[in-house]
């Protein structure tokens, strides 16, 4: 006969068992992704030891898994594992990380509890030793914390030193972004769902690579924007055939990979070269945010100015990190900077390197399935190395835009409402049509110029009175509507700067340009 003295003991005993395996299951886990200080914290704090080991085919990963097919089984759908955090709670980590960032050591929560508390650790009853362990508990994890928050700075600082370009021109962002989703992806539940973020493998992960290795993918990943872009399709005014062709090219293959292999193979370099501010970044950007591949986006001017007698390793070390954080999309701006043909001041052995590793990496992503793709941009496409450009296979020249997009440019910069929230308001009366027609041979920059200019004039009309204006008074105050002549005159300012590139561009784009 069962007594429940001995029941309650077995559930007891279960209990402790189940946290004992937890804790296993949890460091593996820290290793096997590549967490190797975070483990080896853990494994001291939890008092692990190496008799004990995770038996085969047990880990988290399939725990969670069978845990989410019993779930979907049981409720037809998926279990909600994780969730966004309360707004206040977000901010405490934003200034968490902000006060870190700062080189403040001491972590705003822990600061705050363990300090006042050590006070009382003198008491001896029972509760105050139950205080004073939480308290030591509370001070371990301090310490813990600061001396993590001590190494993160000391590494922002190495990597800060080592990266910091002599005009700061050092320009390097990954995005990474959501997994595609596959054929085999179950229907979830909502918008928040259908976009995992997908996050960087940590560099410990990267175990067989030398320290140097390490250094040059630590200052890739420096500048990690852990969500998008923010610039989609909608944003970018026009350039219909550009759009075609980059989603054909890199969103498509990213979304369906299935659909495209044998002759479909997706395009492995794609060359967007036109007059400057037509949208050849904001064109990328709707890429990486489109395509959920993880974006890596470098200046090329920026690693020549830099990096010179090392450039080329850190161009090998960026496709290496690519093509392991793979589907990934390299930015290559202002291509010519790098690969140029002319070998002029700036050409000497470290230069020729360069092109060379550039070359070799280019024809490794034509070989392999590897899904890394480059995208480049280049003002001066003729100047361009013709082994480079060779190995892009399509080039697409990025117009100026037509009458219709420069319209829904000014729409967008100039809508009629263009302060609404605050007082005063900022309206605006204008002909798009006739001003578009005005701007022929804009750019998109030109044109986000001049609005910008008839705005700023409206504005600064009223800048004295504004000044002069207490709070209330503000409520009452008129700006001026703009007028179509309002933007004539700004028009009148403002010369086109691209258009004389244009007929030598064409030129080019007969003879070379393919698509
Ligand atoms: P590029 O890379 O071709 O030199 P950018 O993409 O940096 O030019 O464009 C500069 C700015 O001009 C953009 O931030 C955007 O405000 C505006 N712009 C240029 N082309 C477009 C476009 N097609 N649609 C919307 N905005 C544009």
């Amino acid at each position: 006969m069962i007594h429940r003295g001995d029941s309650l003991f077995g559930e007891e005993k279960r209990l402790q068992e189940r946290k004992k395996q937890l804790l296993y299951l949890v460091y593996h886990f820290l290793q096997d992704e590549g967490y190797y200080d975070s483990a080896q914290t853990f494994e001291n704090e939890a008092q692990l030891t190496n008799q004990i080991e995770i038996c085969d085919n047990i880990d988290l990963s399939t725990i969670l898994q069978e845990y989410e097919t019993y779930y979907n089984l049981r409720f037809q759908k998926y279990p909600k594992i994780c969730k966004k955090v309360s707004n206040q709670t977000d901010l405490n980590e934003k200034q968490y990380r902000f006060r870190k960032k700062q080189n403040e050591i001491m972590p705003l929560d822990y600061s705050q509890k363990s300090i006042p508390n050590m006070s009382h650790s003198s008491n001896t009853n029972n509760s105050s030793n139950s205080s004073s362990n939480n308290n030591n508990k509370e001070i371990a994890k301090a310490n813990l914390k600061q001396s993590n928050s001590l190494r993160s700075n000391k590494v922002l600082a190495k990597s800060k030193s080592s990266t910091s370009a002599p005009n700061g021109m050092m320009d390097i962002t990954i995005v990474p972004l959501s997994i595609p989703p596959n054929v085999n992806t179950p229907v979830l539940q909502n918008e928040e769902e259908s976009e995992p973020e997908r996050l960087l493998k940590p560099l410990g992960a990267y175990r067989e690579y030398s320290p140097e290795w390490k250094e040059y993918a630590d200052i890739i990943s420096k500048e990690i924007f852990m969500k998008h872009t923010n610039v989609y399709w909608d944003d970018v005014k026009g350039l219909y055939a550009a759009k075609q062709l980059l989603k054909e090219a890199v969103v498509f293959p990213a979304k369906y990979p299935q659909l495209f292999t044998n002759i479909l193979t997706p395009w492995k370099g794609i060359l967007l070269f036109g007059p400057p501010g037509t949208g050849k970044t904001l064109l990328a950007k709707a890429v990486a945010t489109e395509s959920k591949t993880t974006f890596f986006n470098i200046s090329a001017s920026s690693i020549v100015s830099k990096w010179r007698g090392d450039s080329e390793k850190l161009v090998r070390v960026l496709f290496e990190v690519a093509r392991l954080q793979a589907p990934s999309t390299i930015f290559l701006d202002e291509l010519d900077a790098l690969a140029s043909k002319r070998d002029g001041l700036i050409e000497h052995e470290a230069s020729r390197r360069l092109k060379t590793e550039l070359l070799i990496q280019l024809d490794g992503l034509a070989q392999t399935e590897d899904k890394v793709f480059l995208l480049a941009t280049s003002n001066l496409p003729w100047d361009l190395d013709p082994a480079i450009l060779r190995r892009l296979e399509k080039r697409i020249l990025i117009d100026l835009p037509n009458t219709e997009a420069r319209m829904s440019m000014m729409k967008h910069h100039l809508p009629p409402v263009i302060i609404e929230k605050t007082t005063p308001q900022l309206k605006c009366r204008i002909d798009y049509e006739q001003l578009a027609q005005k701007m022929e041979g804009y750019s998109g920059s030109d044109i986000k110029l001049v609005c910008k200019e008839t705005a700023m004039n409206a504005m600064r009309k009223a800048f004295s009175a504004l000044e002069l204006s207490t709070a209330s008074e503000l409520k009452s105050l008129e700006l001026k509507i703009i007028t179509t002549e309002d933007v004539e005159e700004a028009i009148e300012r403002t010369r086109p700067s691209a258009s004389h590139m244009l007929p030598k561009l064409k030129k080019w784009q007969d003879e070379f340009g393919a698509v």
